[in-house]
């Protein structure tokens, strides 16, 4: 349920409104608009109680029900557009964020030179995993703590902010203290108490769409975050699973206006992984600029060749600085830029 209080409400009267509230056992959420406070009720039985109740509280203008399964991710409970800022860098305003690095982090030579690399084309924040999801848990898992170590260092000799993978709630904390946003993959986007977890750290987080999650799903995915008092969500469309195996997901372009209509959260696409193919990223990040990401995460390697997990679908530095100059033009055509 919302509650939308009257422009120019008094405190005492938003006051009055979350102690009823409350009175029920229920949380609150309070989003102080420029315009209007909208008060949030967070419980699972709000349905029962008639909106009655507070709809005649002085100072209320209107009480609604939200009917879809996701409730603060909602642009019903936040109208306007969430900017999260990072160091200064601000995503979901008008500059097209990227994110780029190799896929693991492998070694500090490889990590020193993917960083060179994707600073000197225009990429404001680097990517490395050092845990590593894996299908199989016989292949390569991640450097893990000494990734992180070298994700440290990196940052500090290039003065950029890093992104990387938690993939465990018991570390959040640990992959915190490095990363300037947590990144949950797409395997555990309904991993609830990982991101219970993430929530409670308020570390800014990239949520990556499950490649079997319908946009609803992944909404209410993001309302775990969102419950913990974290507002600095980023989502990330990575493909889906479809019957098309020509390429290694299916890009869901149209989750981009979707996200866009339905939540007022940014959204980044990830073309590489969606890809699965080197050759196949610029035209699929293009597009995704084209159709309102405010982001991308890209994998660029610079020895693809040598990649120890997703070489096929990394860019070396050159095919990733010649697709920067293509996305700078495409942005300008969009109203935005890089
Ligand atoms: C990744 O970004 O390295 C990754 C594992 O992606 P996803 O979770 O989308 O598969
Ligand atoms: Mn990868």
């Amino acid at each position: 349920m919302i509650i939308e209080m009257r422009t120019g409400a008094t405190q005492e009267e938003i006051d009055a409104v979350v102690q009823k509230v409350k009175s029920f056992g229920w949380n609150v959420q309070l989003n102080i608009g420029t315009e209007k406070t909208v008060v949030a009720v967070l419980g699972s039985n709000t349905g029962q109680v008639p909106t009655d109740i507070f709809a005649v509280l002085p100072g209320v203008e209107s009480v609604k029900r939200i009917m879809k399964p996701y409730k603060l991710a909602s642009r019903e409970v936040k109208a306007e557009d969430t900017l999260v800022t990072i160091n200064g860098i601000e995503i979901g305003g008008r500059r097209i964020v990227v994110m780029a690095g190799p896929c693991a982090v492998e070694s500090e030579e490889q990590l020193t030179e993917a960083a060179r690399a994707v600073k000197d084309a225009g990429a404001s924040i680097l990517r490395g995993g050092a845990f590593k999801p894996r299908t199989s848990p016989f292949s390569f898992q991640g450097l893990q703590k000494v990734g992180l170590e070298l994700l440290a260092k990196a940052k500090a000799q290039f003065n950029i902010p890093v992104i990387t993978e938690v993939v465990d709630s018991r570390y959040v904390s640990m992959v915190a203290k490095v990363a300037d946003i947590l990144q949950v993959g797409s395997r555990n986007m309904q991993n609830f108490t990982l991101l219970t977890a993430v929530g409670k750290s308020k570390c800014p987080v990239v949520l990556k769409r499950g490649f079997s999650c319908t946009v609803t799903e992944w909404l209410t995915a993001a309302d775990y975050l969102l419950a913990e008092g974290n507002n600095r969500v980023i989502l990330c469309e990575r493909g889906i699973r479809t019957f098309e195996d020509s390429t290694r997901f299916s890009l869901d372009i149209s989750a981009i206006p979707v996200i866009k209509k339905f939540s007022h959260l940014p959204v980044i696409v990830d073309p590489s992984h969606a890809a699965g193919h080197y050759s196949l990223v610029p035209a699929i990040a293009k597009a995704a600029v084209a159709a309102g990401a405010d982001g991308l995460l890209i994998e660029v390697h610079p020895n693809p060749e040598k990649a120890l997990v997703d070489g096929l679908q990394s860019l070396t530095p050159a095919n990733f600085a010649k697709l920067m100059e293509e996305l700078r033009l495409i942005a300008r055509s969009v109203g935005r830029y890089i």
